[in-house]
């Protein structure tokens, strides 16, 4: 008896559907029931894994390794849900499955069409789901948009099927002009009729706006759209994302959705732990800078990794101001003045040589400095290339990804491949690593074994680890299988840590990551 909530967007991009889908989540589960969250991205792509993040932003990876949409991180830090590869649905892999069965016969000599196969095929990636109560669907890009029309069309359907086991949540823009001072719903009611003219009745209408409206412009928009006032909410922009959810609990979106599916309402649940970290997040004044070296200017792009810091920071009673450095910027005359203003560096993620350089400099500065120092996936690698360049003496150190040398540090590790890579050229998802007894990641985890995600085609190079060892970077982190190091640190600083691995993709908002928590406790020391 599994329930679907179709969340579609229009007017504009950004409005934040992710942002509501997983609020809605929260909130249901706030009520016991159980949910997950799915999204379906109409582009071509099978994943975003081979997009450029100013294309896309972040690619967020799951548990089972499938590269996915960011706003998968969104469902996961709303709602404490692990997405799988059932989350990820791109028009990319309807496509693919369709014509692979054309070519294998499955289809019987049929002409393949886009009503019934591609939709067919959509209905059943969103039918899959059924091991919860709630499955909350969102749909990426704009109504109107040519892509989205195989979607709209597999919705109609299954609201057609499914009878009240289906509710559409619509979220468009109410824009505020200036020169009328007046808040316009014109926009909305013709996305709500494109909407309509796809055969699908929005239940509720989330109306995003940067001024609070009025009840009569929520009732005038229930009256042009068919849509009950109590199904009507409106969505403010706040100070934070994460006040999304119990702004749209006090206006009962949780009881309106709940209504609409025949489902008894009872009480408001209390969500104490949510408000506890509302309540923090509010109180948290003073604040302390993180540097984040990186090559990417644009917030999407390490979203992840910035939402780690600052709800670690939440955590840690301080508000993190985050100051993107720009790697490729980062010169060695430079590197003090550009560092000066920072309690620590996070050095990003990346792939091949742009702005490696400046991050090997800004490792250095850290180390030597003993500014606390986290390196992630790249970042470490960044690390591991400083210290056998400027500890062990291998000038020429570098990784097999950008050059090749006598001493690559870190490598394509042939014989680990095989055990790794199974089928993939990458090595994604969740590896096992024991830590190392006495280690400080060992502390901060207070755990023997963890189990962490990656995305990463080059590893450590285990000839050199003995000399790592005896020159003060530690191997604290192996993979029990392959013997990979998957965690290197150096006791003698105040916080130096590297992870192959992306620890921001589990931090969530009722358990930051301790890697995250332990950094910014450090960075925050003696504010
Ligand atoms: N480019 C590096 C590798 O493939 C690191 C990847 C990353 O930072 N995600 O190993």
């Amino acid at each position: 008896m599994t329930r679907y909530i179709f969340v579609t967007g229009g007017v504009v991009s950004s409005l934040g559907k992710g942002i509501i889908s997983a609020s809605i989540g929260k909130l249901l589960q706030a009520r016991g029931y159980t949910i997950t969250i799915q999204k379906i991205d109409p582009y071509i792509n099978i994943d975003p894994g081979t997009l450029n993040p100013y294309e896309h932003g972040e690619c967020y990876v799951t548990v089972d390794g499938t590269e996915t949409d960011l706003d998968l991180g969104h469902y996961e830090r709303f709602t404490g849900i692990r997405t799988t590869q059932a989350n990820s649905v791109t028009t990319g892999k309807i496509y693919k499955t369709v014509i692979d069965k054309e070519r294998h016969g499955d289809y019987l000599g049929k002409t393949i069409q886009v009503v019934p196969h591609i939709t067919d095929e959509i209905k059943h990636r969103i039918m899959q789901n059924n091991d919860v109560d709630f499955v909350i669907q969102e749909i990426g890009g704009t109504i109107g948009d040519i892509e989205a029309a195989p979607f709209l069309e597999a919705i109609r359907q299954l609201k057609w099927e499914l009878g009240n086991r289906a509710v559409s949540v619509h979220l468009t823009y109410i824009p505020y002009l200036k020169a009328a001072d007046e808040l316009k719903t014109k926009p909305t009611q013709h996305s709500v009729k494109e909407l309509q003219a796809a055969g699908i009745q929005p239940d509720v209408l989330v109306l995003r706006t940067e001024k609070h409206l009025s009840d009569g412009v929520r009732q005038k928009v229930a009256s042009f759209c068919n849509v009950d006032l109590e199904c009507v909410v409106q969505s403010e922009d706040l100070p934070s994302i994460y006040e999304v959810p119990v702004n749209m609990q006090r206006q009962g979106l949780d009881a309106a959705l709940l209504r609409k599916f025949g489902l008894p309402v009872g009480e408001i649940p209390k969500m104490e732990g949510w408000h506890r970290f509302l309540e923090l997040q509010r109180t948290a004044t003073k604040e302390v800078h993180v540097g984040l070296v990186g090559k990417y200017d644009l917030q999407d792009a390490y979203k992840s990794i910035r939402e780690s810091l600052i709800l670690a920071g939440i955590y840690n009673h301080v508000k993190v101001k985050i100051d993107f450095i720009n790697s490729e910027n980062i010169t060695k005359e430079k590197v003090t003045e550009q560092l000066s203003g920072v309690a620590g560096i996070l050095v990003c993620p990346g792939f091949g040589q742009r702005g490696i350089e400046g991050k090997i400099i800004a490792v250095e500065y850290a180390r030597v400095n003993n500014l606390p120092a986290f390196g992630v996936c790249l970042g470490m690698q960044m690390m591991v290339i400083e210290f056998a360049r400027n500890v062990l003496g291998y000038k020429d150190a570098n990784s097999s990804e950008m050059a090749d040398t006598p001493h690559n540090v870190i490598d394509m590790m042939e014989e680990q491949k095989t055990i790794t890579n199974l089928g993939g050229t990458m090595r994604l998802g969740a590896y096992s690593c024991n830590l190392r007894e006495g280690s400080r990641v060992a502390e901060i985890y207070g755990t023997p074994q963890i189990s962490e995600r990656h995305r990463h085609r080059y590893e450590f190079n285990n000839l050199y680890k003995d000399e790592y060892e005896k020159n003060g970077m530690k191997c604290v982190g192996v993979n029990p299988e392959s013997d990979l190091v998957e965690i290197v640190e150096i006791p003698s600083h105040r916080w130096f840590v590297g992870t192959q691995f992306h620890p921001e993709y589990s931090s969530t908002v009722l358990h930051p990551h301790p890697l995250f928590m332990s950094f910014i406790k450090e960075t925050s020391k003696g504010l």
